[in-house]
């Protein structure tokens, strides 16, 4: 054994993050025919992880959060592996939506009830910022993604709403965030349907988010990143230290590396020492192509005060997809057997707001979902855990907070603190006992 191998074991602070993964079945993330699918045509696939290698970092999953991770690090000039035991984007980012807003699942003022004013002030601010670099991060990928800007209908169900939703644009003009107010009138003039009230903000997207996520990993792939999928390339065992991390992978490969991203999504519970977040099911489904959206013409994202929410958005091909219906279940057959219901759910309530819509079902599918206590993502390293980065952004803006957790990572591993890197830690108080 040479003299460097023994002084690098000694360095190693042996902990096993995750012994199971053997053993442990690999999560039905998602069920039924996700809309995009129907329209992806031929997909970029990347070869299985055939040996051993060594890396700058690796990132564990190759899903939205992998792929903005990947990208941000090679350009920070990191050699990158990225490894993934399904296909690039099959895990919960083919379910996605693909709506991309700056508001979270908490309002503005319940946020500021539950973190302080300007602590929540920051994290919605942040949310802006992510989205609008989402936009100029796509416009550099030369690969049609299907993003657009679109503004967001926020809409009150209840007449106490309107009260809400005045205060809501209040605190969110107070700092910064420029958004209308419509009132009753306001919205019967300009949309085919009666609310009493609703928060307009043009600061929002569409996008599909599988192909987002080839169009990332391959600008990553050219700046030197190696992108591995298949079942060899599936984690088993992390030893981590204060100056190097080995995985190993099912197939027995080793790889080492300074530092190790999990993007593995939701179910990145089983490598933590507890529960950090709430797992439930959604669903959602798409439209054929409506014959007409000519009175949709803002082509504006819809979502609601109730909880949960139903919401609806456009696609380029004319579709309108619908989501919501969630369900406090995690059992996959359970979630599945409910598909067919929910979307006939789903088809009835969107038809409730919007009845000029046809809403012919194409497609139905339901997916794995997480939520944490304050709404807010969970970025960093848990205590105890020298170079392993969670990039777990939980709730219904996943895909901005999977850009927030790239960034505050690749700010940590290149030695730069990001200045709310603190808003998102693990083991913050608005996490509860978690
Ligand atoms: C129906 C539905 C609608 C949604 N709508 C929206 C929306 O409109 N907007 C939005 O922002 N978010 C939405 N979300 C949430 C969004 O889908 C997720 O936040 C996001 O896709 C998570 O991406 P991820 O890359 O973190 O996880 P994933 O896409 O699940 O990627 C994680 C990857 O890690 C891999 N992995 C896990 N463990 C291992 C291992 N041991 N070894 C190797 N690889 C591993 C998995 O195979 C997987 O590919 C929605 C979710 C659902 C279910």
């Amino acid at each position: 054994m040479s003299l460097w191998f023994m002084l690098f074991l000694r360095a190693l602070r042996l902990f096993v993050v995750n012994t199971l993964t053997r053993t442990s079945p690999t999560m039905d993330l998602r069920s039924g025919t996700p809309v995009w699918l129907l329209e992806a045509g031929s997909l970029r696939e990347w070869p299985d992880l055939e040996g051993p290698r060594d890396a700058d970092v690796v990132v564990v999953g190759a899903g939205i959060s992998g792929a903005l991770a990947a990208l941000h690090l090679a350009e920070a000039g990191f050699d990158v592996l990225v490894l993934d035991r399904r296909e690039a984007g099959r895990g919960s980012t083919l379910a996605s939506t693909g709506l991309l807003q700056y508001e979270i699942d908490n309002s503005l003022v319940e946020l500021g009830e539950r973190i302080g004013r300007e602590p929540a002030a920051r994290a919605y601010r942040r949310s802006v910022a992510a989205v609008e670099q989402l936009g100029a991060l796509v416009a550099t990928l030369g690969h049609e993604c299907g993003f657009a800007w679109r503004p967001s209908l926020y809409l009150g169900v209840t007449g106490q709403d309107a009260a809400l939703l005045d205060a809501e644009a209040r605190v969110r003009r107070a700092c910064g965030i420029e958004v209308e107010l419509l009132d009753a009138r306001d919205i019967r003039a300009q949309y085919p349907f009666q609310r009493p009230a609703a928060i307009r903000s043009a600061l929002s997207a569409e996008v599909d988010p599988l192909r987002l996520t080839l169009s990332l990993l391959r600008r990553a792939e050219s700046l030197g990143a190696t992108i591995r999928t298949g079942p060899c390339a599936e984690l088993a065992t992390i030893e981590t230290g204060r100056m190097a991390s080995v995985v190993t992978t099912t197939a027995g490969h080793v790889v080492r590396a300074g530092h190790v991203v999990f993007a593995t999504g939701y179910e990145s519970e089983r490598y933590l020492p507890q529960p950090i977040g709430q797992l439930l099911s959604t669903y959602a489904m798409a439209t054929e192509p409506e014959a007409s959206l000519e009175d949709w013409d803002d082509r504006c994202l819809v979502w609601e005060t109730a909880r949960p929410y139903l919401y609806l958005r456009t696609t380029p091909s004319g579709r309108v997809i619908v989501g919501g219906e969630d369900e406090r279940i995690t059992d996959a057959d359970a979630r599945d057997a409910l598909i067919g219901g929910k979307c006939a759910d789903l088809v009835r309530r969107a038809r409730g707001i919007w009845p000029s819509l046809r809403l012919a079902p194409a497609c139905a599918w339901g997916g794995c979902f997480g939520e944490t206590p304050d709404g807010l993502p969970v970025i960093g390293t848990p205590p105890g855990r020298p170079r392993t980065h969670f990039a777990l952004g939980y709730g219904g803006n996943g895909i901005t907070f999977s850009l927030i957790a790239a960034q505050v990572i690749t700010a940590s591993i290149t030695g730069h603190a990001d200045p709310d890197a603190e808003l998102f830690r693990f083991g913050r108080p608005s996490l509860g006992a978690g």
